[in-house]
């Protein structure tokens, strides 16, 4: 089994540092064709993996499920993403030291987003309102835990301005974060606006911009609608213009990604972390042109 280090370290040592984030899939079926997907992208050697963590309990399971396998059978490092959703301070305490037991030295601390059928985040009794509380209580418990936290270059979608969402970073950084991974985006030019104004605020964790291909044109108008990340208007037009011919559209989309991570290496970002929607293909593609 790989000892698993934490993300700070990796950051010291490898550059760019290059991470892979997995969704877990709806079905126990559909595991170990996940892990398949696993195995191939590690021939590229990313630098980590990130599993994401669902609302409902069974992908809760499913996230937890996959992490291990990719973790103990494939042999990457893993970062399990981890939400307030749902859970009170005793049951969040319980699979924290569930994932530091099982060797995990990071992971990636949110609050989670409002439930079905909910405008706002709900706060569970007994349980914390802010990924800043998440991450003060991880590490209150596993000092030597390394947290990641989420930033956004273009302002978190609940947020009134970007200066009070940056105020809220800034207390979550002061929390106990270890660096940030920002929400996606398809212009660099947020990302280095968000880079300066996270310095000016006098933060300063390793900042992992995150890149997400396009490989659906409806697929990438629900996200960005969601993550309100806003789609360039030539990005979006060329993307219109052969919308009935997915393999241009896919094309295009890893492109234009691919030009992003090249210009945020050359800039000097601390790595690159893409969400590959667990298309492998692509994420491959992508890796390999980032490493050139
Ligand atoms: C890299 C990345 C990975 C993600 N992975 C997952 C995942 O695996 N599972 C999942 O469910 N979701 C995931 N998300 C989505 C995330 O849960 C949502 O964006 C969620 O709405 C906010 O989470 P957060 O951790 O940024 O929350 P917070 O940092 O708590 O921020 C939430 C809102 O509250 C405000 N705020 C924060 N602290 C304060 C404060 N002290 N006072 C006043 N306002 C404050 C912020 O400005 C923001 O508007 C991910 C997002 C990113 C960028």
């Amino acid at each position: 089994m790989l000892k698993q280090q934490p993300i700070t370290e990796l950051l010291a040592r490898s550059q760019p540092l290059l991470s892979v984030e997995f969704f877990p899939p709806k079905s126990p079926e559909s595991v170990d064709g996940l892990v398949r997907a696993a195995n191939r992208i590690s021939e590229s050697k990313p630098d980590f993996i990130s599993v994401t963590y669902g609302a409902g309990g069974s992908t809760r399971d499913l996230s937890a499920t996959v992490s291990r396998r990719m973790k103990d059978e494939v042999g990457l490092q893993v970062m399990p993403h981890f939400t307030c959703v749902g859970s009170t301070r005793e049951e969040l305490g319980e699979i924290v030291d569930e994932f530091y037991n099982e060797g995990y030295r990071n992971i990636m601390a949110l609050r989670g987003d409002p439930t079905k059928g909910h405008d706002t985040f709900q706060v569970t009794e007994g349980g914390f309102a802010y990924a800043s509380d998440l991450v003060a209580f991880i590490k209150e418990r596993h000092p030597d835990m390394c947290l990641g936290i989420a930033g956004y270059p273009e302002k978190h979608p609940e947020a009134p301005s970007l200066d009070t969402d940056l105020n809220a970073l800034k207390i979550k950084a002061d929390s106990g974060g270890s660096f940030i991974t920002t929400q996606l985006f398809f212009d660099n030019e947020a990302y280095f606006r968000f880079v300066d104004q996270v310095r000016d605020r006098g933060i300063e964790l390793p900042i992992i911009p995150g890149i997400m291909p396009v490989l659906s044109l409806k697929q990438i108008i629900r996200i960005t609608q969601l993550c309100q990340s806003q789609l360039p208007k030539r990005l979006e037009l060329a993307l219109r213009q052969v919308e009935d011919d997915p393999n241009a559209v896919r094309s295009i989309g890893v492109e234009w990604a691919q030009r992003q991570i090249a210009e945020l290496i050359e800039q000097g970002a601390d790595g690159v972390h893409i969400y590959a929607l667990n298309k492998v293909k692509s994420a491959i593609e992508l890796i390999n042109a980032a490493r050139g």
